[in-house]
């Protein structure tokens, strides 16, 4: 019941490069343990050293304060993250916020390059600017056939 409650919880946190996709779909959240008056969350990074982390973290326990929980632990573990954790409704979403989800489906190899679909016109026309976008976590292409800058969820 408590753990339900502290899920539902979990799922108003968003990382904040990527705000529509909450942290339970990211697939951050590992482990809830709830004892007594006290809950420990288990979280991993989904790419290490991302800054987001700590602001996630901070956000944990804001809204479980919020809603009466005390005595807060948050973990950091790391394990094996990777985007093969997405749900194809998390990767939609992405894709409709405008940034081209991490799949292997959606790249193509071309001359040993790999094409990312564009998000907004579905083109391979695509072409990478930036192997950092405005994270680490993603890159920056260029559309060439809507004249526009995207970003891609690097796959892991
Ligand atoms: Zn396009």
């Amino acid at each position: 019941m408590v753990k339900k409650k502290v899920f539902e919880i979990l799922s108003q946190v968003f990382d904040p490069e990527i705000p529509v996709v909450n942290i339970v779909e990211l697939g951050i959240i590992k482990e809830v343990i709830c004892e007594n008056n006290s809950i420990e969350i288990k979280i991993s990074p989904t790419y290490s050293g991302c800054p987001a982390m700590n602001i996630i973290e901070d956000d944990i326990k804001f809204q479980l304060q919020k809603n009466g929980f005390e005595n807060i632990v948050v973990t950091k573990v790391f394990s094996n993250w990777t985007t093969e954790l997405l749900s194809n409704e998390t990767k939609e979403k992405l894709k409709s916020y405008g940034i081209a989800p991490p799949n292997r489906i959606n790249a193509i190899e071309i001359n040993n390059e790999k094409k990312i679909f564009c998000p907004k016109c579905n083109s391979s026309k695509t072409n990478l600017k930036s192997k950092y976008g405005s994270t680490a976590c993603k890159s920056f292409y260029y559309c060439e056939n809507c004249l526009e800058m995207f970003e891609y969820f690097k796959e892991t």
